[in-house]
């Protein structure tokens, strides 16, 4: 097989679990959350997936890793038994970049490695904001490689279909009630993946 096809292979992997996670996404979003959704897989099959539950459960580190990994490390035949680094056979698929509380969360778990859809332009621990998965050097964790691209204008035109009908039920300043969904979509700088 030549190297290409077997990296297509891979990419369509990728690809079809990161629809996996726009399906977690979407849910958020029909509950009325910040639409972030999410798939671990560990040996080829979903271990957990989670989507964020911030409003939910009035908490802010509800975020749909954190969630994710709480159910992994709470099941049993998930985690038999208490190890150093429980993901480190495990790869997140996320639609938006870990933030920097969820990007050193992955890290202190030794997660594998990560995908995610759409930079996080405020708050992205892995590369956006700050390089917590490898760039910053951690006396004891190990680094890990997180790769954008995969249903990248999928994940961004979910957000913004959230942040345009948010606060439907608080007084709306003037100025965003005529808010119509930008569809564009800016390449992002470096950027190898089309998609
Ligand atoms: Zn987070």
């Amino acid at each position: 097989m030549a190297a290409h096809d077997s990296e297509d292979i891979e990419a369509s992997v990728h690809l079809s679990w990161m629809r996996r996670a726009m399906q977690m996404a979407e849910e958020a979003l029909a509950a009325q959350e910040v639409p972030v959704g999410c798939v671990f897989v560990r040996g080829g099959r979903a271990i957990a997936e989670a989507r964020n539950r911030t409003n939910e459960l009035r908490n802010a580190t509800r975020h749909a890793e954190l969630e994710a990994i709480d159910y992994i490390l709470s099941n049993k035949d998930l985690t038999p038994e208490v190890t150093e680094y429980p993901l480190s056979d495990t790869t997140l698929y996320v639609t938006v970049e870990p933030c920097i509380m969820c990007s050193s969360a992955l890290r202190q778990m030794g997660i594998k490695e990560v995908f995610f859809g759409c930079e996080n332009d405020r708050f992205g621990g892995c590369g956006s904001v700050l390089g917590v998965n490898e760039s910053l050097p951690h006396p004891k964790h190990p680094a890990y490689k997180a790769t954008s691209g995969y249903c990248r204008e999928e994940a961004i035109l979910i957000l913004r279909r959230f942040y345009i009908t948010e606060n439907s039920n608080a007084p709306m300043p003037k100025s965003k009630t005529n808010r119509v969904l930008k569809t564009e979509i800016k390449p992002r700088k470096g950027s190898h993946l089309s998609s």
